[in-house]
């Protein structure tokens, strides 16, 4: 959980992806060194040399420049448009460059050969999320770095440019983006599987262990905890069979998510119990949270009671509901919240309970 009343879920803040850390350590730190390695290079070069490396080093410098003034939701555009310019860069020398024009000299060369392979690994990383996009501009630099060097060797590069040097370039380029795609591929399966492991199969509610686990994370100052089950459940499953029974955990668990709409996490905690976490609003007080809390946990209990799921079945649910204190731990909350629960169940269930602060004993039914 974070600060500020929201709730856990570290792929929904942009500034803590994966894909945002990479793009930060490309443009940030990679860019620059890049970038202040070709203009040491300039340094005696030939003109023409000159003019290429300082091209490449200003576009390097800008996109650095723009990705630390920019806001973060503007660093995706940014990491689109970098590599489509860059390939069209080098595109532009290649066609600049043959008989009569620009001749490549070993000092471009070696910048060629050295950051081809290496920018087409950065952007297969870089794109991680996007296996597309990491293939495409792979594949465009790999084109255009390799009609550079043919160009070069066509305008007889001096002292030599071995015939297969292009065609190495090509081989070393296209090998990584082979590994690249793969690379991606099995980040990609890692990802849902993370995704997986957190998810209940039956209701796809968040499972026990992304309770357990956004438990341990620290929250907001104040939040809600209530521990729902769903009254006489055993009856549906002895009474209509177990495939109903399962229908009516998903109706129950879509009809939490429709009320809550979006205002907290849930989780199915075990069978037909399931957990629900309402973060309080920043600026709002104790007591706030108390009512807003109890009158949702009350209209998921409505609106349990009222629907009748698939195959006419209807059931209702019982609910303990606690309010943490500052700074404790959440199975603190949970305890009380599901003691709070069983006072439900033996005063008659179809009812929420709220439970007493922490320390108070619970006052009588
Ligand atoms: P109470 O009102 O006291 O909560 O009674 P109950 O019948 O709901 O509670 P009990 O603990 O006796 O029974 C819970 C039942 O939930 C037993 C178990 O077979 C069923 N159950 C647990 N998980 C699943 C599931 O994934 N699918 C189905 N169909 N049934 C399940
Ligand atoms: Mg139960
Ligand atoms: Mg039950």
């Amino acid at each position: 959980m974070t600060s500020g009343g929201r709730l856990p879920d570290p792929q929904a803040d942009a500034r803590h992806s994966l894909p945002e850390r990479i793009g930060r350590l490309y443009f940030r730190v990679a860019l620059p060194m890049v970038a202040a390695s070709l203009l040491v290079g300039t340094v005696g070069a030939s003109p023409a040399a000159q003019g290429v490396l300082g091209a490449l080093a200003a576009l390097a410098l800008l996109t650095s420049a723009l990705h630390v003034l920019l806001p973060t939701p503007l660093h995706d555009p940014l990491r689109r448009l970098f590599p489509p310019v860059t390939i069209a860069l080098v595109a532009v020398v290649a066609a600049l460059s043959g008989p009569g024009g620009l001749r490549g000299d070993p000092l471009l060369l070696s910048v060629v050969l050295l950051l081809g392979p290496g920018t087409v690994l950065a952007w297969t990383l870089l794109f991680m999320d996007d296996a597309r996009m990491g293939r495409l501009t792979g594949l465009g630099l790999t084109a255009s770095a390799t009609l550079l060097l043919w160009r070069w060797q066509q305008a007889g590069l001096q002292p030599t440019l071995t015939g297969n040097t292009p065609l190495l370039m090509l081989v070393a380029c296209l090998t990584v983006v082979l590994y690249g795609a793969a690379f991606t591929e099995i980040n990609r399966r890692f990802v849902a599987g993370e995704r997986e492991r957190r998810r209940d199969p039956l209701t796809g509610l968040l499972n026990r262990r992304a309770f357990d686990e956004d438990g341990r994370a620290s929250g907001p100052d104040r939040w809600a905890l209530a521990v729902l089950d769903i009254d006489h459940f055993k009856r549906v499953n002895d009474t209509h069979g177990h495939t109903a029974g399962d229908r009516v955990l998903r109706g129950v668990a879509d009809a939490i998510m429709d009320v809550l709409a979006g205002r907290g996490q849930v989780y199915r905690w075990g069978g037909e119990e399931f957990v629900v976490l309402l973060p309080g609003l920043p600026g709002s007080d104790h007591t706030d949270l108390t009512v807003q809390a109890a009158e949702l946990i009350e209209s998921v209990r409505a609106e349990v009671a009222r629907r009748a799921f698939t195959g006419g079945q209807r059931v209702t649910l019982s609910a303990g509901l606690s309010l943490s204190a500052a700074g404790e731990p959440l199975q603190a909350a949970f305890e009380r919240a599901d003691s709070a629960l069983r006072r439900a169940k033996t005063s008659g269930r179809d009812r929420v309970v709220l439970a007493p602060p922490p320390g108070r004993p619970p006052a009588p039914p």
